[in-house]
């Protein structure tokens, strides 16, 4: 009997783990269907003619001009006339100013009008990328959309919108919604993004209240991946897109975008090769779907629900209020029935799920603490997340199961399982008070243990457990996601906290195995054994894996910079490894760059051609109780130019950038992207004051020139640009002092 319950035990935990260990392969997006209204043929084929021979073609670039204009040819050839709204702009966010020329692109589908939905998406993409699926995704979809939907029609009107600067602090978006006329005319926007490369296409923001964009997806769209908890948590996550921008409009918005493959987002590798036609067929399918849905639901008054999709089949949704009323009341069901189930033991069964959650998740902290003292990369479970991932289960059911051999002394397992619901409803109430979207997640298993708790009142001990069971699978199927994608945003180092979900269903399902006060050392030696081995294993395993590979390449921007007054050198953060083919080339050592903070990996370096640089303060005067500095700055190769105040500077209360005035109250840097910034006026109005001031004025070229070839060359496979990618950097500083 003992060896029977310990071979189940075992069984089940080993099963938990392997489930937890490989869930990034339970969730992929669904298979392309051609028969689908969604033609993901040719949206990959129109996508592959925008991207030619996929530049990186980030805001105002040469590269940008080519695919602008491939991109108006298709949305010529399918019949409309696009409208380019071409503008320099500046916008103060987060104690910055981003400027830049940008070019929205803009098309009606059908007649324009008042009440309009707007499909969003950007054409710009980050100067190391050529942004295939970030967001060659938005835009293949989009046009794909476009021309279903000239087939046949929508009844309101569908305005595309095709953002510039998305990268570069929105200022796409941000221009189309503070100027652009059309923006009155909407009120319904999609938003189509990418977060990774890959990956289901998930809508994770809606606008407050969600119930117009929640119908939205859930009355039409095929597969639809969705839960108002990641509406949530990324509320209070400071990642932005467009959508950040769409919000200030007021409208309903359904935000989409794939979250997978953090690997290759921002890189070279975010190209057509690596672009997972599941995910563009998905996206579409979605996006094409939610514009149906919004078409439907306008004018219905609107709720705030709690909502989740079921494996990809339907939208779960409750109001918010009954959601958390659920839980309250399960919780309360389920404390009852512990009360009336019997079967002795009470405290310490009360204890054993609190206690298995404490020590358990605190465990899971433990091997990423211990890795980091040892090893010295910093993002070593990068490449490998799997073996960090088995040794967080492995000692977090570990620490489970000894909490179970120590406090289960129960004679009657519906007591241990009324007190594992008990303490999950206290959590989930915990939960939903901070993010009410959560209680989604809970309420219908709790209200299924809820009812078996009732059943443990009337004796009708099998029913009950049946109730239970019932009430953890569908536990286990809400909370699978929610590990996955949670690990997603954290990223696994950070990701401990994520076992709190296996162990939950450890609680609630293992009392069912061990069926009497069993704690004899034979029924959970064998389990622990296993367990231990687990730990053990997947511990070595942590040590030893590489922390990046050619597969999951580390970042690593080569910074070739030439300070005004220094010698020219290479340089790159020193979170990266320093690569042994670098180091062969030149001699590197770590020290620090006069005008960028943080500690690098130096070396020196031949120089490079700036071309043409002048910085130079035309004015600097006092009048009143004002002072006004005006200063040019000229650079006929840059591609950003960053102008950022040294000490003394009081706030500024206005400036004005190329004649586009903008008021400011806090500490500021101008960035300016683009060939527009190569000519740079800058002009500020200041409270008076005789200080001297100083400005450091920083240029980029993106990309290395021909004297960084070498280097270039000896990058090693398993490093990759990101980002900003490869840059020149030249630099300036300005002096003034107000004329007496
Ligand atoms: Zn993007």
């Amino acid at each position: 009997m003992k060896n029977a319950v310990s071979v189940s035990v075992t069984l089940f935990l080993t099963a938990v783990f392997l489930v937890f260990l490989i869930k990034p392969a339970l969730f992929n997006p669904p298979s392309v269907n051609p028969d689908h209204e969604f033609d993901t043929a040719r949206a990959f084929q129109r996508l592959e003619r925008i991207l030619g021979d996929e530049q990186p073609h980030p805001v105002d670039t040469d590269s940008q001009d080519v695919l602008l204009e491939r991109l108006s040819a298709e949305i010529e050839a399918l019949g409309f006339a696009p409208l380019i709204r071409d503008e320099f702009i500046c916008d103060a966010a987060y104690g910055r100013v981003n400027c830049a020329r940008i070019r929205n692109i803009l098309f009606w589908v059908g007649e324009p009008g008042p009440d309009a939905i707007l499909l969003a998406s950007h054409h710009d993409s980050v100067p190391a990328s050529p942004g295939a699926v970030d967001d060659g995704i938005g835009l293949a979809v989009s046009l794909e959309v476009a021309a279903i939907l000239a087939e046949a029609p929508a009844e309101r009107p569908v305005l595309v919108l095709m953002t510039d600067a998305e990268e570069m602090g929105l200022l796409g978006a941000r221009a189309f919604v503070a100027r652009d006329p059309l923006a009155d005319l909407v009120s319904s926007v999609i938003n189509i993004d990418a977060r990774g490369v890959s990956g289901q296409a998930v809508m994770f923001q809606t606008s407050q209240p969600n119930g117009h964009a929640v119908l939205s997806l859930a009355s039409t769209a095929r597969h639809p991946i969705a839960t108002s908890l990641s509406a949530n948590v990324y509320d209070m996550l400071p990642n932005d897109t467009d959508a950040t921008a769409f919000l200030d409009l007021d409208v309903d918005l359904a935000n989409f975008a794939v979250i997978d493959g953090d690997y290759y987002y921002h890189t070279p590798r975010d190209n057509l090769a690596n672009l997972d036609r599941r995910s563009l067929f998905h996206m579409g399918a979605s996006a094409i779907g939610a514009v149906r849905g919004f078409d439907r639901v306008t004018g219905e008054a609107e709720g705030q629900w709690a909502y989740t999709d079921i494996v990809g089949l339907f939208i779960l949704k409750l109001p918010e209020k009954v959601a958390i009323g659920m839980i309250i009341l399960g919780g309360v069901l389920c404390a009852s029935g512990f009360v009336r189930a019997g079967g002795g033991a009470p405290i310490r069964t009360a204890l054993l799920p609190v206690s298995a959650l404490v020590l358990a998740t605190a465990c899971a902290f433990l091997p990423t603490s211990l890795i980091d003292l040892i090893r010295s990369d910093e993002a070593f479970a990068f490449a490998n997340p799997w073996a960090l991932r088995g040794f967080q289960l492995a000692v977090s059911l570990f620490a489970t199961l000894a909490c179970f051999k120590a406090l289960l002394r129960t004679s009657d397992p519906l007591r241990a399982l009324a007190a594992a619901w008990t303490w999950i409803a206290i959590l989930a109430a915990m939960l939903s008070l901070f993010m009410p979207g959560g209680s989604i997640l809970f309420a219908p298993s709790l209200a299924l243990a809820g009812l078996g708790s009732l059943c443990v009142w009337f004796r009708a001990s099998v029913i009950a457990k049946v109730l239970f069971v019932l009430a953890g699978s569908v536990l286990l199927i809400l909370l699978l996601p929610l590990a996955h994608f949670a690990e997603l945003a954290l990223k696994i180092d950070a990701a401990a906290p994520i076992v709190i979900i296996p162990i939950m269903l450890v609680l609630v399902l293992l009392p069912f195995l061990i069926p009497r006060p069993v704690g004899g050392l034979k029924t959970y030696s064998l389990p622990l054994a296993v367990l231990f081995s687990l730990t053990i294993g997947f511990g070595a395993a942590s040590f030893l894996v590489p922390a990046y590979s050619a597969e999951a390449p580390q970042r690593l921007n080569i910074l070739h910079a030439q300070e005004a007054g220094e010698e020219p050198q290479w340089s790159f953060r020193t979170a990266e490894q320093l690569p042994a083919e670098f180091s062969e080339i030149a001699p590197f050592r770590r020290g620090q760059l006069t005008r960028l903070g943080g500690e690098r990996y130096l070396a020196p370096a031949p120089p490079f051609e700036e071309g043409v640089i002048g910085a130079r303060v035309e004015e600097d005067r006092i009048e009143g109780d004002g002072r006004t500095v005006r200063f040019v700055i000229q650079a006929d190769r840059a591609d950003q130019v960053i102008v950022r105040p040294g000490n003394g500077l009081p706030d500024a209360s206005e400036v004005e950038v190329n004649g586009f005035q903008l008021r400011l109250s806090e500490n500021w840097d101008i960035s300016c992207f683009g060939r527009a910034c190569r000519q740079l006026d800058i002009n500020l109005s200041l409270p008076a004051s005789g200080d001297e001031l100083d400005f450091d004025v920083l240029i980029f070229q993106y990309g290395l020139g021909p004297e960084s070839q070498t280097l270039l060359e000896a990058r090693p496979e398993h490093s990759i640009a990101s980002q900003l990618g490869d840059i020149r950097l030249s630099t300036r500083r300005l002096t003034t002092s107000p004329e007496t």
